[in-house]
């Protein structure tokens, strides 16, 4: 391939395309001024910069970007402001204690925002009902079959008033959410067996978390089952509706995408036939990500009971999903940087992230961006162009 300018990576030494990244192994070229000593570049490997989008730092605790990573810059910002409108809306709903409405509003808030990405990434490639149905529809069902068939065992099993119940306790916080876990995964494992063309960490985690946001959605509408069919408005201090609300919308369908989606992630990851550049590392493997998520699921119920009150509930909930979050960050950045790989078509293509015209090789050398977490829909090549000069900026 030529290019107009090209440079040697420090760090690979591959030749290719000049920018502030290498577009074979997406190390950062760092530029020297003229009076430092040594060579005039060096590259390091990128510990800062998120390879799904660059312009944030690896460990930046963004719901859209984590959860979303096909979007370009644009369209994150876009979800972002989506995500804030409608949580808001949820909220003030359930401030005004109209309880049905925002219980239901609230379970369908990320599943509804997740199938808009689905379609908007085309994510499933050309069989959207088969992947819709082994991810999201499964797992609503496996949420709601769950909940609904063991409603009244629980019921019989609580006794207010009598202080900690141990069984009680193990039953609620350890035994139900790791059942929780190995359902949220029979989706996405149908399609690990039965589809090898969807073999990038990406569609690992989009997987998981669109079969964690299904069950978490008919979990918690079946749970608020009698609170959904009573009264259309309620009365009492505005915390008693809304905390839990904001747990509902937020906390637990994300929670559930993440311990799934990193699963999901590392799954995938043994699955990309791309053999990796470096040792993945420890964290990117499966007995580690399968102990993490065990641990993501268990550990908020069981903080909330063992410290309870509604206020504890949302912190442990959120410190849970923030520590999985960074965690999932982590794991998606190394499988997209040791894992990198072209889209196959050999063309060039605008980088949704940057808008500069670039080959096709694993990394944008102007941005960083892996072109893997490019969505399917921004992948196609550019048309060919006749040939004069043109420039590009
Ligand atoms: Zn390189
Ligand atoms: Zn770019």
């Amino acid at each position: 391939m030529e290019w107009e300018e090209s440079m040697r990576c420090q760090s690979c030494g591959r030749e290719g395309p000049a920018g502030d990244y290498c577009a074979y192994c997406g190390a950062h070229q760092v530029r020297h001024t003229a009076n430092t000593a040594n060579s005039a570049r060096r590259a390091e490997k990128r510990p800062h910069f998120f390879a799904a989008n660059p312009f944030e730092h690896l460990y930046h605790p963004s719901i859209v970007s984590t959860f979303f990573p096909h979007l370009s810059r644009q369209r994150t910002h876009q979800m972002r402001w989506l995500l804030f409108i409608l949580a808001l809306a949820v909220l003030l709903i359930s401030a005004g204690r109209f309880v049905p409405l925002a219980i239901l509003l609230a379970a369908l808030l990320m599943p509804v925002l997740y199938l808009f990405y689905f379609f908007d990434a085309q994510i499933y490639g050309n069989e959207p009902l088969r992947i819709l149905g082994a991810t999201f529809l499964l797992g609503a069902l496996l949420g709601g079959g769950m909940s609904v068939a063991l409603y009244r065992f629980l019921l019989s099993q609580y006794h207010p008033g009598a202080g900690l119940n141990p069984t009680y306790l193990l039953l609620t916080s350890v035994a139900l959410p790791l059942l929780a876990q190995v359902l949220m995964l029979v989706g996405p494992l149908i399609l690990y067996l039965t589809r090898p063309r969807f073999d990038e960490v990406l569609d690992g985690l989009a997987f998981g978390a669109a079969s964690g946001l299904g069950f978490a959605a008919t979990q918690s509408i079946a749970y608020a089952w009698l609170l959904i069919i009573g009264p259309f408005q309620r009365t009492g201090p505005i915390s008693t509706w809304a905390l839990p609300t904001v747990r509902i919308a937020l906390l637990t369908p994300l929670l559930d995408a993440a311990t799934t989606g990193l699963i999901c992630a590392a799954l995938w990851l043994r699955r990309d036939p791309q053999p990796a550049t470096r040792r993945l590392g420890a964290l990117a493997s499966w007995p580690v990500v399968l102990l993490l998520g065990a641990l993501g699921q268990i550990a908020p119920p069981l903080l909330s009971s063992l410290l309870p009150g509604l206020v504890m509930q949302i912190i442990w909930y959120a410190l849970t999903l923030l520590v999985l979050m960074l965690l999932l960050r982590r794991v998606l950045h190394i499988g997209l940087i040791e894992k990198a790989r072209p889209l196959g078509h050999g063309q060039t293509l605008i980088c949704p992230q940057c808008h500069h015209e670039v080959s096709d090789l694993p990394f944008c050398p102007n941005c960083g961006l892996a072109l893997l977490s490019i969505s399917r829909r921004m992948r196609r090549p550019l048309p060919a162009q006749p040939a004069q000069e043109t420039t590009h900026e």
